[in-house]
């Protein structure tokens, strides 16, 4: 079996904003074969920078665009080509961009791998720990007390045992960011973990006053207070706060992860499948994390296909302990993919069972929202 093409399909929704929500657009990646057999992947990233690294003609041995590399090679050896996309581009990356278009590559590639086999991803990568998730809503923290309040109650509602809240209206003063997290934590009760992400608010803070401040209301983790490379305020905050900091969806590969541990001391590692390296890297990774006792829970914000690429890594790693499901209202989040997910009563979300990812994409708003 030999790959044919990698395509690298950009989309976007007709009016996008400087909020903090990446489902406005996205990047499809689709790897073709010559027994007609298609994979499908996502980067959460920039769509046009990623696209072009895809798109990149050959140049000399360490500076390539991944489809240069790929076609005529086995897609069925996914961690060869991983070592092989690595150092192919090795003279532009190692880290970041050309990071995440290797994941999408990669999670194309096992998506490949399970429709070959007639097994889901998760049973191609090994034995899977559960065949169900708890699942957090993932919402952006609205700018007053009375709206988190309704924010927080209406995820609740709908089979949530766990809330996370983001950027948005935190970050003006500890006071704002005191009651809005108080609004939500009275409106949903002491039953509902309530998650918060501080979106690098607090860089120039007091940041061990600010937690000091949170933690009566018991939120379950803080995420990126700092920007990503303020690792001694990472550290300095982890190791004086009884409320665990979260940190790495901007991370990618092992190494950097191991800094973030080793350096930053954060309790909870977030790799993101469509960015920290695809299946391949994220297994590593969250292996990094079990050694040192950290929890590692899956960033996750974007389409269907993050949605189903999470769960079939969630499934995998015996210290995860959440998926992150992002309940924004944009088509590309919620319609992409068929089937769509479901939250259950108990507030989990089922690992597919069918081949491959065990999605498939709406080809119709594929066209609608494609820019290239
Ligand atoms: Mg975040």
């Amino acid at each position: 079996m030999k790959i044919t093409d990698v395509e690298a399909i950009p989309l976007r929704l007709p009016v996008v904003t400087d909020a903090a929500d990446s489902t406005q657009d996205a990047l499809i990646i689709r790897v073709h074969t010559d027994e007609g057999i298609t994979g499908i992947g996502e980067v959460d990233a920039s769509p046009g920078v990623i696209k072009a690294i895809v798109d990149a003609p050959q140049s000399h041995q360490i500076s390539n665009g991944l489809r240069a590399i790929l076609v005529g090679k086995n897609p069925l050896e996914p961690a060869r080509l991983w070592d092989l996309m690595y150092e192919g581009t090795i003279f532009f990356g190692r880290r970041g961009a050309a990071i995440m278009a290797i994941s999408g590559v990669d999670i194309a590639l096992w998506d490949i791998v399970g429709k070959v086999a007639r097994q889901p991803v998760c049973r191609m990568l090994g034995t899977p720990y559960r065949d169900r998730i708890l699942a957090y809503a993932s919402t952006l923290m609205p700018d007053t007390p009375a709206e988190a309040s309704r924010e927080a109650a209406r995820w609740a509602a709908e089979n949530f045992r766990a809330i996370k809240m983001g950027w948005g209206g935190f970050g003006r003063s500890f006071e704002q960011d005191v009651a809005l997290v108080a609004a939500a934590r009275r409106a949903i009760g002491p039953n509902v973990e309530l998650l918060l992400d501080l979106g690098f608010r607090w860089e120039r803070r007091d940041a061990l006053e600010g937690a000091r401040q949170l933690e009566e209301f018991r939120p379950f983790w803080i995420e990126e207070p700092f920007l990503p490379d303020s690792l001694e305020q990472y550290a300095r905050l982890a190791d004086a706060s009884s409320i665990r900091v979260a940190a790495g969806e901007q991370n990618t590969t092992r190494w950097e992860f191991l800094e973030l541990m080793e350096r930053g001391h954060v309790d909870v590692i977030q790799p993101d499948v469509t960015r920290a390296g695809g299946f391949t890297e994220c297994l590593r990774i969250a292996k990094a994390g079990a050694d040192r006792n950290r929890l590692c829970v899956p960033h996750a914000w974007s389409t269907g296909i993050i949605k189903a690429a999470s769960l079939h890594l969630i499934a995998m790693i015996p210290n995860a302990q959440f998926l992150e499901f992002c309940v924004q209202n944009s088509p590309l989040n919620l319609d992409l993919v068929q089937p769509r997910f479901e939250v259950c009563s108990d507030g989990t979300v089922a690992v597919p069972q069918g081949a491959g990812l065990g999605i498939e994409l709406d080809e119709d708003l594929l066209a609608r929202y494609r820019v290239e």
